[in-house]
């Protein structure tokens, strides 16, 4: 008995070895609204962190839309989706979703973490493989060993080798959400049909910024659902709001409403929120020159960083990641930038690969030309130290 250590020990332990490696995390409370211009401690910052890559978050007229859905909604959805929590706007965003991204239909989740646990935890079993690349996002991770089904990592970027005797499950993040780059979807939907698994697109990074009318990653290789059976996206980045969705055959939607145990045993989203992000639909498929300003910061950030001699990752994405290595050193350059007025917080293990922090930097359409000549005028003050 006297061996058996109470867990809080191994907590103090823990979180001491945490912070002796330079991983441990803190909180950050913004006293306003998500955008470009937040304030910590009472501290104006320019924020070059949020997913918020449209800018529309905290726009007038998701706000608007957002107390409209209230006023016609009220507030909370008071129940799960399969007892007596649907309503009107989660189906009107379900049907418009699938228009917009030419799908057989679409279902709403509460979270871009939860589609993707019960999504591949209802498709598998311990007789089935799951392969993923290996920089996928956790969640993903997390439905493959919640699933029991075998787990194969392939390397970033390349397609695994499929074995046909068990069913399998090929999945990937559509943009890599900690390097901004694409997944090889040409790559990925030949080794899956040859292999005859099902590909499962995380595309969270992707949608209302990827492709000319933001539809993704799909878009952007020019593929549709019989290429990609399943898509999900999530709705708190580029939409601006929360929540998220699989979009695919009704067959197998249908199955996930039957089974997908992230989906019948939780609260549905509030329906303001979904009566909201109609209205966040409806603008990207409409402004299409937040898309387009995006991409212009994005080249303008790049052609300067990279003279700056930063090693940039192959991003065409918002996400610009500049990697740095050593814990600490990111740490300290995050650190730097917050005391010149920057919000870039720090990426470290176990988020990326170990020996890979790095400052990830992401662009929005609220970003103006000058705040991200001023994010390289800083970043280059931090040079030396940053690529000692
Ligand atoms: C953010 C993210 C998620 C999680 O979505 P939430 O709605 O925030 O839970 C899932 N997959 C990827 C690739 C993501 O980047």
């Amino acid at each position: 008995m006297g061996s058996v250590k109470p867990v809080w020990r191994r907590v103090s332990q823990e979180l001491e070895g945490l912070r002796s490696q330079g991983l441990y995390r803190v909180r950050r409370t913004l006293e306003g609204p998500q955008g470009v211009n937040v304030e910590v401690d009472g501290r104006p910052l320019i924020n070059f962190s949020s997913n918020d890559y449209l800018g529309l978050a905290s726009s007038p007229a998701l706000r608007e839309a957002m107390v409209e859905g209230v006023q016609r909604y009220g507030v909370g959805s008071g129940a799960s989706h399969l007892i007596c929590g649907h309503a009107t706007p989660h189906h009107a965003l379900e049907e418009a979703l699938a228009h917009f991204l030419r799908r057989d239909a679409v279902l709403l989740f509460s979270s871009g973490y939860m589609a993707n646990l019960g999504i591949i935890s209802s498709l598998c079993s311990r007789h089935d493989t799951v392969y993923q690349d290996r920089l996928n996002h956790a969640s993903l991770i997390d439905g493959a060993r919640l699933s029991g089904a075998r787990l194969v990592r392939y390397a970033h970027g390349t397609s695994p080798v499929i074995e046909r005797d068990r069913h399998g499950l090929v999945v990937t993040d559509g943009v890599f959400s900690m390097d901004g780059d694409l997944a090889n979807l040409p790559l990925l939907t030949k080794s899956s049909r040859e292999g005859e698994a099902l590909l499962v697109i995380d595309d969270a990074h992707g949608l209302g910024v990827i492709g000319p009318t933001g539809r993704g990653i799909l878009e952007h290789w020019g593929m549709s659902q019989e290429d990609c059976p399943l898509l999900v996206g999530t709705l708190g980045k580029a939409f601006g709001t929360f929540g998220a969705f699989v979009a695919g055959p009704r067959d197998l939607l249908d199955f996930l409403v039957q089974k997908s145990r992230t989906y019948i045993y939780t609260t549905a989203l509030p329906p303001a929120l979904a009566h909201a992000t109609l209205r966040s639909l409806s603008l990207i498929q409409t402004e299409d020159w937040r898309r387009v300003y995006l991409k212009r910061l994005i080249h303008r950030f790049r052609a300067a960083a990279s003279g700056l001699g930063f090693h940039l990752l192959d991003s065409e994405s918002p996400i610009q990641p500049i990697v740095i290595g050593d814990n600490g050193v990111a740490l300290a350059a995050s650190q730097q930038l917050l005391e010149r007025g920057f919000l870039v917080i720090p990426v470290r293990p176990p988020t990326v690969p170990k020996g890979t922090a790095r400052l990830r930097v992401t662009l929005t359409a609220g970003h103006t030309e000058r705040q991200v000549d001023q994010l390289l005028d800083a970043l280059s003050d931090l040079a030396p130290g940053v690529m000692a």
